[in-house]
């Protein structure tokens, strides 16, 4: 560890008085770039000075998402670090990240991910490594030129305040960051193709093997970042209703499912359909609440978004607080009643 952290100090020693310059660890999967990776480019571009961008996998998956990523527009460079040993990102071996592009290109002052399962992953040990704090979820960023530092906010306690953090190039050499997704828009595409380089990476040795994946699939769009969002709680009362109702009604409005974390518990739904403080954070252009209180947890992942529905029998439920329009109502006869509708219109 005091070998590699002394390889880090190297790279990243004395910002001194250079300008900002920024790397977007690109995150993908199956060939293609995971689309949230476009928000922390956009978020990159808010620091000012360069942004490039870095593609690290095996040499087949490096090449079939290096055309998309080179198209991202604004980019300055793309950085390919490829090994067969980095076929499933896994912190253990990734961490090499700490000294590896910087090098070729003179050093970076802060480098930024989409706050999703990888990021959470890959940058808390990057950064332990690095000897500087990860910058987690952050919603915004400003790079001040003269004083050389860095200012983010971010959520806490579930969104019910806004910290404001301060780093600067004396305790802090690089910015490690990850971005919340929906504080930030997309990059555009369309760019007229970043020159591309290729830096050589070894994965770090590590004792932890990748074994095997168990992935949900589904047809729906990605929950993510779908622009409708129906999600189910604790009243859909069993796992079948919850399929029952809800399939239907999404499917009518070409909408993902999210679920409560009380829907979860119970089994009503999978896991990974979740939305709130532990779960996902969405910020869609329709969000259905149906069956759901309105637990400030539950708000802390939806509440940024643009139109808000809820359907619930209690008129008094805390929903409809931040709810745009509201349906008192039982859901058993609303939701097939409106799903039925919805598809004749
Ligand atoms: P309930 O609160 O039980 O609400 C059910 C609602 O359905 C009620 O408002 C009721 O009026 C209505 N209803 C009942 N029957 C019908 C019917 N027939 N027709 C219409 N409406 C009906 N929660 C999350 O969702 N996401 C999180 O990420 C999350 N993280 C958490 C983290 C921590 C640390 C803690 C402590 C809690 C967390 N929670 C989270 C849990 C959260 O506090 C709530 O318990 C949960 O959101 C409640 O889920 P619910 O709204 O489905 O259930």
């Amino acid at each position: 560890a005091s070998a590699t952290r002394s390889v880090a100090r190297t790279s990243y020693a004395v910002q001194g008085q250079r300008p900002a310059s920024s790397l977007v660890y690109i995150e993908h999967k199956n060939g293609k770039m995971n689309d949230s990776t476009l928000h922390a480019v956009t978020a990159a571009k808010a620091v000012g000075g360069d942004v490039s961008a870095l593609v690290v996998g095996t040499e087949s998956e490096v090449a079939s998402v290096l055309d998309e990523v080179k198209q991202i527009d604004g980019l300055k460079k793309v950085f390919t670090a490829k090994n067969e040993g980095f076929a499933h990102v896994m912190a253990e071996v990734s961490s090499f990240l700490d000294s590896s592009p910087a090098t070729s290109s003179g050093p970076i002052t802060h480098l930024f991910a989409a706050h999703t399962a990888v990021a959470k992953n890959v940058f808390p040990r990057l950064a332990g490594t690095m000897n500087v704090s990860h910058v987690a979820d952050i919603l915004s960023v400003k790079y001040d030129d003269a004083s050389k530092s860095t200012e983010y906010t971010r959520p806490i306690y579930a969104g019910n305040a806004i910290l404001q953090i301060k780093t600067s190039q004396d305790k802090d050499r690089i910015g490690i960051v990850s971005v919340r997704t929906t504080a930030f828009d997309k990059a555009k595409m369309g760019g007229s193709g970043a020159e591309v380089e290729e830096v050589t990476a070894q994965p770090a040795d590590s004792p932890t093997k990748f074994i095997s994946e168990e992935l949900t699939t589904s047809t729906r769009p990605d929950l993510s970042s779908a622009s409708r969002v129906v999600s189910g709680g604790r009243a859909l009362k069993s796992a079948e209703q919850f399929t029952a109702v809800m399939e239907p009604f999404a499917d009518s409005l070409g909408a993902a499912i999210g679920a409560s974390r009380a829907a979860v518990d119970a089994g009503y739904a999978d896991n990974s359909l979740q939305v709130g403080q532990t779960g996902k954070v969405v910020a869609p252009e329709l969000y259905v609440a149906v069956g759901i209180s309105g637990a400030i947890q539950h708000l802390a992942g939806m509440k940024e978004s643009k139109l808000i529905v809820a359907i619930n029998k209690d008129a008094d439920a805390p929903i409809f607080q931040i709810a745009d329009a509201g349906l008192v109502a039982d859901l058993f006869t609303a939701v097939p009643e409106l799903t039925e509708k919805i598809k004749a219109a």
